[in-house]
């Protein structure tokens, strides 16, 4: 633990919703929900007019809308997040040079070489935020560790910053619930309240040997730990989120190039498996070569979006896998290990909320002349979806559904618009682009 508060966690403020709420003026201050809106889709993000109602992130849309059935139900536009996730992060790397990008809306940064306080610098960059953003929030918090940090900017949403000085930790972390604590799901939650064990406080007291014995060697230690306040882990700005992997090492060194291909796709296929089983998905495969002589290679291929299935991963992997050449594994002896991941997962890109929409995206009829769908994909009319009109510009798709599509028409510098149908064939209307934001 550092000897001041120069960790930074910062959290946007229920950012898909948050960005929804910015393009759509007609939505500021009302319940929106985006999320999967299918029959059998997730809600991810809900905005705090929404929360209101208990709606909550992973919630069933079908519960949201028992709970909210008056909220405004979207589908996630990820070309907008992520540019606005890039103009946050580009402002956190103006703040330091060590940032840790650990989800689209979320970021820690070492504060530790800044010449200004680290609450000056928090609070700026708050500012900076919200006006880069054209309106976003973000929570912050400051911290002597990581773990503080981030519960932190949980403790100061919405809109807030928190910071916990050294000496503040313990009274700061003893009455949060033990869940509060990464890495301690429903049922660590239930095995630790079978003991009587549900602050954080009651945790931190607990004997090391007893921890052990309930939780296993390396969650016990961990938990412990972090329920003591005492975490050292630095902010790594080269560490990926996470990854999901798999390797082989050969009995025989390979030396044919196409039972190295068909180890690359055994792997490939795994780890796709893998991925989906743990709803998760990356942008980034890396294939990683060890040869006979213990010398290796690593190259990796990033998507630019997240992909989660067995073709798109094992086609990265071949192309990287045709990038070493013979003479390289050659001179080396052959391979004795080959190694498939994939990285820059976001595990908000949940596997429902894709089923979902693809679901919506199928209840959409078939245009009379079907246009080949890798070239000219046909407008879907996603709620929320961007649109552009030839005779009444820019707006966004309010609902669809027999044979018509309903547009309101503003965007992020409008007031609220107006709506009008249209024939979901209507020859002036497209699909379009996220809005820019005013002035720019
Ligand atoms: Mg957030």
């Amino acid at each position: 633990m550092r000897a001041r508060a120069e960790i930074l966690h910062l959290d946007l403020d229920s950012f898909f919703a948050a960005v929804e709420q910015r393009d759509k003026p007609s939505l500021r201050g009302k319940p929106v929900v985006v999320g999967g809106v299918g029959g059998r889709g997730v809600v991810a993000t809900a905005s705090y007019e929404a929360r209101v109602f208990g709606v909550r992130s992973a919630m069933s849309i079908a519960e949201a809308r028992r709970r909210c059935p008056n909220a405004a139900y979207l589908s996630p536009r990820f070309a907008a997040y992520r540019e606005a996730s890039r103009v946050v992060m580009s402002a956190l790397h103006e703040v330091s040079a060590i940032v840790q990008q650990v989800s689209i809306d979320e970021a820690y940064a070492d504060l530790a070489a800044a010449d200004t306080p680290p609450t000056d610098i928090a609070k700026a960059l708050r500012r900076k935020v919200t006006q880069a953003t054209g309106g976003l929030t973000a929570s912050v918090g400051l911290a002597p560790s990581k773990s503080v940090a981030k519960l932190a900017s949980e403790a100061a949403k919405p809109d807030g910053l928190m910071v916990v000085e050294p000496d503040d930790v313990r009274a700061f972390l003893d009455p949060l619930p033990v869940t509060a604590i990464g890495g301690v799901g429903p049922a660590t939650a239930a095995r630790l309240a079978s003991h009587g064990i549900r602050t954080v406080a009651e945790l931190a007291a607990m004997d090391d040997d007893d921890a052990v014995r309930l939780l296993g060697s390396a969650h016990g230690h961990g938990l412990l730990a972090l329920a003591r306040g005492d975490d050292d882990r630095p902010v790594e700005p080269f560490r990926e989120a996470k990854s999901v992997s798999a390797e082989e090492t050969f009995d025989v060194d390979l030396r044919d190039p196409a039972r190295m291909a068909a180890e690359v796709d055994l792997l490939a296929a795994k780890v796709a498996g893998r991925l989906r089983k743990e709803g998760l998905a990356g942008r980034t495969v890396t294939l990683k070569v060890r040869f006979a002589d213990f010398t290796g290679r690593t190259r990796s291929y990033t998507h630019p979006q997240a992909v989660d299935g067995t073709a798109a991963i094992t086609r990265a992997a071949r192309r990287l896998l045709s990038e070493i050449d013979t003479l390289t594994w050659s001179t080396a002896g052959g391979i004795r290990l080959l190694g498939v991941g994939v990285s820059g997962l976001a595990d908000w890109f949940q596997p429902d909320l894709i089923t979902a929409d693809e679901e919506v995206a199928a209840d959409v009829p078939e245009p009379a002349q079907a246009p080949t769908p890798e070239l000219e994909p046909r407008p879907t009319w996603r709620p929320g979806a961007d649109v552009r009109h030839a005779e009444y510009g820019a707006g966004w798709v309010w609902g669809s559904g027999r044979g018509r599509v309903t547009v309101r028409f503003e965007g992020p510098g409008t007031p609220p618009g107006p709506v009008r149908t249209f024939a979901d064939d209507d020859p002036d209307l497209s699909t379009a682009d996220p809005p820019d934001l005013p002035g720019r």
